[in-house]
């Protein structure tokens, strides 16, 4: 029997190939291993089930780690389908994968099945998990597992085999009666689920395709601990009224309407939070030495066929024919940008070039996976590229990731660092790639932040720095990226002239702060709560008089407010005190103003925060005051 060479830690083991990864970690020297889920051997995950094929550095898989919670939700799908098919016996299933926060299963049921029967389901799987199911997982010759699903009808998973190669061997996982097509991993047994909560349902195409069968797809979460259950879903209960789809309605930022799925209509009250957030992104990007331009957003096939987008990204692209032509509505920047660099010769004296566009972009989205501003086909980009020497890029990826933290410190978001280096596929030579890295690396390191990395994620053309913003919910999203580009330079044939007089590539990167405007704004707008702060506020101040007695005065200030820029409304109309009050409140106004008979006595005026909280009485010149140096500290 062939032997394979394992490393943990110092020590190294010697086991027999095909050894259980369950007796592996048996020989290792380790404490807990109860709470040992799975192992990683060099960078492939095993679980317990799993026979050991390869040689390398064991890293064991704790419960409390971040990967152990998708092994953990996935293994809750399957106790989830096995319930349903205890209960539904001629349910046919689909496909029950981890998802962000939770997971769900695809299912294709023939009785009538609503949310009320989830807490059933619920019943029957708290049954499963006590009796502490052991996962055991095994491999079938492919004739076999095609004849296992036929005899049972399984459509679904007979169309998944025939998918796969044929040379790959088709593993299964089995918990007592259960069994299911499935490349794993799982938990040792069903007992690991601590805690879990089936939380909606919903129709869903088979493969996403509307030319499919509907299935109803039942979504879950599930956790190590009681505890972290609660939590999240005190979480998700609170971001349900921060739903920016709904405060974008109720606040009248943006609509999107039938004649344009995924296409964002910016309403009055968006476009002044858009606005002042790009005024904050120019002034913020003039003082870090960055100039502007503006690219067409249709430009020729020709320009697209050079980019290589034409050939590696058309699916998400619209094209159009102008003079029997054909065009391409933009999808990125940066060839529009590129033809921009082109148009002078550079010298290396000039370098770094700062150039930004914030440019509108158009992706071809299915509409299934449109949501609100976070998931449309159109957008724009607070993008920029960066032409500069070799030796620059550290000192520039610094510049890029304190400009970055100065504008998201001011929205109070927190962020954490990702660097992704290069993936199998990929060009350049080595020791390009070697350069390009150590400049991510000796940025990063010289900044004194704390980075994750991850290994083989970077794009073909180069390594790059992902910012994943954090909102107030502890929710992170994608948002800034850095990304170091070999690919277009060639492709564009980008030169300067060095300091020899000769000609030479420059090294470009891409980046975006914001990302996407509509996503961030969308961000913005969950973070808030849609309590903007007075600088964003798209209205700073309303305006009530008590009654009609007292409107000539609210006019007055209404004025001196407006005449100094302020964004004020007023509410005039014939109604209750207390009904207006109730109105800005649902508006989320930040400053409401009271005006009746005791104020106009007394030359003041009543100051509420937003949020009911009373200020008592100002000066006009005191609120004025206060107004100002809010917005001058971005408050
Ligand atoms: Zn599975
Ligand atoms: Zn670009």
């Amino acid at each position: 029997m062939s032997k394979l060479r394992l490393q943990f830690e110092n020590d190294s083991v010697e086991i027999d190939k095909n050894s259980m990864v369950a007796d592996v970690i048996e020989k290792l020297p380790l404490k807990n291993k109860h709470n040992i889920i799975a192992v990683y051997i060099n960078n492939t995950l095993f679980d317990l089930h799993t026979p050991v094929t390869i040689e390398g550095k064991v890293k064991p898989v704790f419960i409390d780690a971040e990967k152990a919670l998708d092994i953990l939700r996935h293994s809750t799908s399957h106790v989830m389908a096995q319930a349903v098919q205890r209960l539904y016996p001629k349910v046919k299933l689909a496909i029950g994968p981890a998802i962000k926060d939770g997971f769900y299963y695809d299912f294709d049921f023939l009785d009538q099945v609503s949310e009320q029967d989830l807490s059933a389901i619920e019943a029957e799987m708290k049954k499963i998990i006590d009796e502490d199911q052991a996962f055991e997982r095994y491999v079938m010759p492919r004739i076999e597992a095609l004849s296992f699903f036929q005899k049972r009808n399984g459509i679904y998973k007979l169309e998944l085999i025939r998918d796969l190669g044929e040379e790959e061997s088709i593993s299964f996982y089995k918990n007592a009666e259960f069994i299911d097509l499935c490349r794993g991993p799982h938990l040792p047994s069903t007992g690991y689920i601590k805690a879990f909560k089936l939380l909606n349902l919903a129709g869903a195409y088979w493969r996403g395709d509307e030319r499919n069968p509907m299935l109803t797809r039942i979504y879950g979460t599930s956790f190590f601990q009681d505890k972290a259950l609660k939590a999240y879903l005190v979480r998700m209960e609170e971001a349900k009224k921060r739903d920016h789809r709904k405060l974008g309605r109720q606040l009248e930022l943006f609509s999107i309407h039938d004649e344009g799925p995924g296409f964002p209509f910016w309403l009055p009250n968006g476009m002044v939070l858009r606005n002042i957030l790009l005024d904050f992104w120019r002034e913020e990007h003039r003082k870090a030495g960055y100039v502007e331009i503006q690219t067409p957003i249709l430009l020729k096939k020709d320009l697209w066929v050079l980019s290589g987008h034409w050939e590696n990204y058309r699916d998400n692209m619209y094209i159009t024919e102008i003079d029997g032509y054909p065009f391409a509505i933009k999808p990125m920047n940066c060839p529009g940008g590129m033809l921009v660099y082109k148009e002078k010769i550079h010298s290396y004296r000039e370098f770094p070039i700062r150039v930004g566009e914030i440019g509108l972009v158009h992706r071809h989205e299915k509409s299934g996976v449109l949501q609100g501003l976070f998931r449309v086909r159109s957008f724009t980009q607070d993008d920029a590229h960066i032409f500069m020497l070799p030796e620059q890029i550290e000192d520039e990826i610094i510049n890029v990731i304190e400009l970055t933290d100065r504008i998201y410190s001011i929205f109070g978001f927190d962020y954490q660092l990702e660097l992704s280096t290069r993936p199998e596929r990929s060009i350049g030579t080595d020791k390009q790639w070697e350069m390009a890295t150590k400049g991510l690396e000796n940025a990063l390191k010289k900044i004194g932040k704390q980075y994750t990395e991850s290994p083989g994620e970077g794009a073909f053309y180069g390594p790059k720095i992902d910012f994943h913003l954090e909102d107030c919910l502890g929710r992170l999203h994608q948002c800034a990226t850095i990304q170091l580009d070999m690919s277009l330079p060639e492709r564009f044939d980008l030169t300067f002239i060095n300091s020899k007089g000769e000609e030479e590539r420059p090294v470009v990167i891409h980046r975006t702060v914001l990302g996407s405007i509509e996503r961030f704004i969308g961000i913005l707008i969950e973070h808030y709560g849609g309590r903007f702060p007075v600088w964003l506020a798209p209205v700073q101040v309303v305006i009530l008089p008590i009654t009609r007695d007292h409107v000539e005065e609210a006019q007055k200030i209404y004025k001196e407010l407006y005449n100094r820029g302020y964004r004020v409304q007023i509410d005039d109309r014939n109604e209750k005190l207390g009904y207006k009050m109730r109105e800005s409140e649902l508006k989320k106004i930040p400053y409401i103003v009271v005006i009746g008979e005791k104020e106009i006595k007394e030359g003041t005026i009543s100051v509420r925060k937003g949020g009911r909280q009373d200020l008592g009485s100002f000066t006009l010149d005191n609120f004025i005051q206060l107004l100002s140096g809010e917005v001058n500290q971005k408050k």
